[in-house]
């Protein structure tokens, strides 16, 4: 046990996972203190977190009275995010922004041989092997959030990484893994809003009914784990209780299951290398779950992953154009610009017409991905029935 509190750097505190990663500090009081929180437009909630709290540093894309207020209460002084994660009072940093923002502090902390627990999607699709250059040349350790790599991470420890053969990536499916392609096509945004399992922000629920969210995970698990996409594979299992797996040379399977809670795997990411009680309600009851399925997934119905996977293979700067075509896409879909199976040949089409720089340094990825989203907003496609 150690002697004080896990200090831990909240980026992205108004998030779903920033949220919940806050509701298991709380939780566990002795373990972990949360000492500086960032986020992007909600400063109401933002301003309640700071009074509750009470961090050593905040940081605010928008201000407002409130929040100003709170943090002078709290002795809590504004600083930027990429200088929170590099701070000499905080022991991890959990990237849990949307986007391109969590870039900077994620390879600050790693430089500096920091672990970072990372929920943040994007940063590894874009900029994967630069993240995962800052991780090896600083000392610092990548530890998943996401359930799936939770998964993959888990099932690693004690292993080595030459011995994987596969790695089993699990995937609900989304809330449209049913239908056929012309109820795809009359899919609204309203209805991909609904999903079955997991609770979750806007974006990252439309990505998981088209595939893309599990297309990206195949890329983010590329590099957090060092292994070619060759290597993984994507595996339907609609009840989301086998979270992923990992096959090893020796044909042995190895996998991760619990309750569908993203409490636990940010509870695994800020525990490691212990493990710490949870709440009675992440129990898994088996029995009760009585079967489990597993299937293939349809690529030619969810072609977002297809691309994905391809992009992941390919490298270069594909992977970061295909992210930023995918999201002006999902923007258009969610103002009805265009229809749900549109998102995915929009970003086939400016895939097709980008041309991939390979080993891109980051100013190349940032200038891929504002041309990508140029090339999204201007492709035409069919009005939405
Ligand atoms: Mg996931």
């Amino acid at each position: 046990m150690e002697s004080r509190p896990r200090r831990v750097a909240v980026l992205g505190s108004t998030g779903s996972v920033g949220s919940q990663a806050l509701d298991v500090i709380r939780q566990l009081p002795g373990h972990f203190e949360a000492v500086a929180l960032a986020a992007g437009r909600n400063a109401d909630l933002l301003a309640r977190q700071v009074a509750e709290v009470r961090p050593k540093y905040v940081f605010s894309e928008v201000q407002s009275p409130a929040l100003r207020e709170a943090a002078e209460l709290a002795g809590a002084r504004f600083i930027p995010t990429d200088e929170m994660a590099v701070a000499g009072d905080i022991d991890i940093v959990l990237v849990a922004t949307a986007g391109a923002a969590g870039l900077m502090p994620t390879l600050g902390a790693l430089e500096l041989g920091r672990p970072v627990a990372i929920a943040n999607k994007e940063v590894l699709v874009m900029a994967g092997h630069l993240v995962r250059r800052a991780m090896l040349a600083g000392g610092g350790d990548m530890r998943p959030v996401d359930s799936e790599h939770s998964a993959i991470w888990q099932c690693l420890w004690g292993e080595e990484q030459h011995e994987i053969r596969r790695i089993l990536l699990t995937a609900s499916g989304g809330a449209f893994r049913d239908f056929d392609r012309s109820q795809l096509a009359a899919v609204t945004a309203e209805q991909a809003l609904n999903h079955p399992t997991w609770k979750m922000g806007a974006k990252i629920t439309i990505d998981s009914a088209t595939l893309m969210n599990k297309g990206m995970e195949t890329i983010e698990a590329m590099w957090l784990f060092g292994v070619p996409m060759e290597k993984v594979e994507v595996v339907l299992h609609r009840e989301s209780i086998v979270h992923s797996l990992v096959e090893f040379s020796d044909g042995s399977v190895k996998a991760q299951l619990g309750v569908p809670d993203m409490r636990l795997p940010i509870q695994c990411a800020l525990a490691y290398p212990e493990r710490m009680p949870a709440p009675p309600a992440a129990t898994l009851d088996l029995a009760a779950v009585g079967s489990l399925h597993f299937g293939k997934p349809d690529m030619d119905r969810f072609p977002a992953l297809r691309l994905a996977m391809e992009a992941g293979r390919l490298g270069g700067t594909y992977p970061a154009v295909m992210a930023a075509a995918d999201e002006v896409a999902v923007e258009r879909f969610m103002v009805h610009e265009i229809g749900f199976l549109d998102i995915p040949v929009i970003i086939e089409q400016v895939l097709a017409a980008h041309e991939s720089t390979d080993d891109p340094d980051l100013e190349t990825v940032l200038a891929a991905d504002a041309d990508a989203r140029r090339q999204a907003r201007a492709v035409k496609v069919g009005v939405p029935a």
